[in-house]
This record gives structure tokens, sequence and C-alpha cells, in this order.
């Protein structure tokens, strides 16, 4: 059960008035002659600050992701909602937060920039969570608990039934950050908000959406928590052309779903070819774009990659991902070139 929004907000931020920009304070379509926020007249449509509120972005957001609009906060990329859930609600010096681990470093990095402790608790053996395990480690100056669900980087649902312990048992904010939600079957979290008011879900149009350059991320949670997040937001936290590029990308819907079964479909191939190779000790199983590999010698294998202009992601210095190389699921012809390289590799190694 979740404690009162109240107070679980620090309370500067409960108590703080947000700044007013021009274009909160009037926000009209009628109006001819813009005189109020010191914009130049030339170099349009440049000149003019963007929508604070991405209203028209918001909107179609909202459509696709079945949610209100009231339940979408948009920043500059995911990074931003993740820094921003820190500043509303975790008080410097005094509270702390919770995650898995191994997970994505941000959650981290976050914690330290923002002088908040950050406890991490163990996946096990599968990469799973525990409810129980969380619950241990959160005490009344926990304030959120982060899960990451296809995990990054071991590719894996977090268990259905494990978030719902946490959400049920656990008296703060619950974030689970589906990055990779698109390029799984399983539900969506976001569909369950109107369930659970202390859960706070972040999408983004970095990975499916192919837009990782515009830096568009999103948070979706209660109104009450979106109005927050808002308050404490760089007023033109979205600009322009961001605002118009995921216009643009919203359009494109259909190629998005079909990159998506592509690069679904590579990884299974991927994943298969890379099981067979003989110094591969374990391939995870993935519900993402990437996928986790241990095997014999990874930090060589590394190296080797580099050499040949392939570049891959060490993990062996990841707590529970030693000897692993997390691989992005590219083209055809990249996932090819990569095969290819590591049979050759395997080649080196028979005869050492
Ligand atoms: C890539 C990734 C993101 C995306 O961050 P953006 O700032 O939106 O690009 C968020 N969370 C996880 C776990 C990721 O792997």
């Amino acid at each position: 059960m979740m404690r009162n929004l109240k107070e679980l907000v620090r309370p500067n931020v409960a108590q703080m008035k947000p700044y007013s920009s021009a274009r909160d304070e009037y926000s009209g379509q009628e109006a001819q002659v813009f005189l109020d926020a010191n914009e130049c007249p030339y170099n349009r449509p440049l000149n003019r600050y963007p929508d604070p509120m991405q209203q028209e972005l918001k909107e179609r957001l909202a459509t696709l992701k079945g949610v209100r609009p009231e339940c979408l906060f948009l920043g500059n990329g995911s990074d931003e909602a993740i820094d921003l859930l820190y500043r509303v609600f975790c008080r410097p010096g005094k509270d702390n937060v919770v995650a898995i681990a191994p997970t994505y470093g941000m959650y981290e990095v976050c914690a330290a920039m923002n002088d908040v402790e950050y406890r991490p608790v163990m996946l096990n053996a599968r990469y799973q969570m525990s409810a129980e395990a969380l619950l241990r480690r959160c005490d009344h100056h926990t304030k959120l608990v982060w899960l990451c669900s296809p995990n990054n980087p071991t590719g894996n649902l977090m268990d259905e039934e494990q978030v719902r312990q946490l959400l049920h048992h656990f008296t703060g904010i619950v974030v689970v950050d589906e990055a990779y939600g698109d390029f799984t079957r399983a539900p969506q979290w976001r569909q369950r908000l109107s369930q659970w008011p202390n859960l706070v879900v972040l999408n983004t149009m970095s990975k499916a959406w192919g837009c990782a350059a515009i830096r568009l991320g999103m948070a979706l949670a209660s109104p009450e928590i979106v109005a927050l997040m808002n308050k404490v937001k760089y007023p033109y936290n979205v600009n322009l052309l961001t605002q118009q590029a995921a216009l643009e990308a919203l359009e494109q819907r259909h190629d998005v779903q079909e990159w998506v079964n592509e690069l679904v479909r590579e990884r299974e191939l991927v994943m298969e070819a890379v099981r067979q190779l003989p110094y591969v000790k374990a391939v995870y199983p993935s519900e993402a774009n990437f996928f986790l590999v241990r095997m014999k010698r990874a930090d060589d294998a590394y190296h080797y990659l580099v050499q040949r202009g392939i570049i891959v992601r060490s993990r062996t210095k990841v707590k529970l991902c030693e000897d692993c190389l997390r691989i992005t699921i590219g083209s055809r012809t990249e996932n090819q070139t990569l095969l290819a390289a590591l049979r050759q590799w395997e080649g080196t190694t028979s005869k050492t």
C-alpha cells in the first residue's frame, strides 16, 4: 500500500512555486501578435519557444499508449525522467532507493548525482527478482524501487507475480523501465496504471522507434505524479525539433512494427548461431533487441571484435555478468558480419 503522495514528495518540491513561462500565462491559439517572450520576430519557426507541455505530441502518444494525456510526462530521453523522479521524491543525504542488480546504469548515476543512497539487490542466477528480497532492503526512507523489464543487460522480463507483490507491499513508488517493452509480447505495465497509484512506467523513442538521436523519453503515471514531474522540469525541456521529429516518427508506426518483427526474428537466429559456438557457455533468454552471452575469454573476444571493427558491450566487470558480452541485434548484414567474425575466432582458439 502506497503512502499518501504528500508524505513521499520532498517538502521543498511540494511547497515551491514552479516557473511560469510566457507560454504558460497565455497558451491560446487566437493571438496574432506575440510580444510577451522576448523572442525575435525573424527566423520562423525556430524563433518561437516550443510548447512547454507538448500538447499535440502528448495527445498522439497518449492514444498510441492507451493512456490519458495527463498520465504522460515527456522528457529529454527517459534519462531526464529518471533524474526528475529523484528530484521529486528523494531528499539528498536522507532518502534512499532500492534497485535490482545488475541493471541499467543510470539509476545509480542519478542517485549519486542527487546524493541519494543506492541499494542494489542481486537478481538470482536466472536473473529473476524477488519482491521479498527487495522489500527487505526497504525502510521508511526508501522512496523508489527501480525495476527494468525486459532488463538491461540481462534481456529477460521480470516475473509478473513478483512485480505485483512489490507493488502491493511497497509503500513508496515502483518504477518499471520498459525501454524494451516494444520487443516483447508480454502485457505492458503501462496498461495497469489505473490499478496501481504507486506505479511509474518508463518508455522511450530511443530503441524500437529508432529515434535515439532526438532524445525523447516518457514516464507514464498517475496525473498527480506527472504533475509533480512537470513542476520540477525545465520549462522547455523538449525542443521543437524533437517534438516535430517525434510527430513524424509516429506516422511511421507500421514501419516500426516491421522493424520490431524483423529484429525479433534476427535475434532468434543470431542467438541460435551463437549458442553453437564451442567457446560459448550460455546464451540467456531475451525479450529485447539484445542478448547476453557467457563465454570463455570474453574480454579477448571483445578486443578481437574491436580489431575487426565490430563493437559489442563488454559486461565482464558487472557482478553476475562475469565473462559476458551484451550483443545488440543489428541489420541482417551486420549480424552476419558479427557471426562470421565469431566463427573465425573459434578457429583461432582451437589452434592455441
Ligand atoms: C536505452 C535505455 C533507456 C533509454 O534512455 P533514453 O534516455 O530514453 O535514450 C532507458 N532505460 C533503459 C533500461 C535503457 O536500456
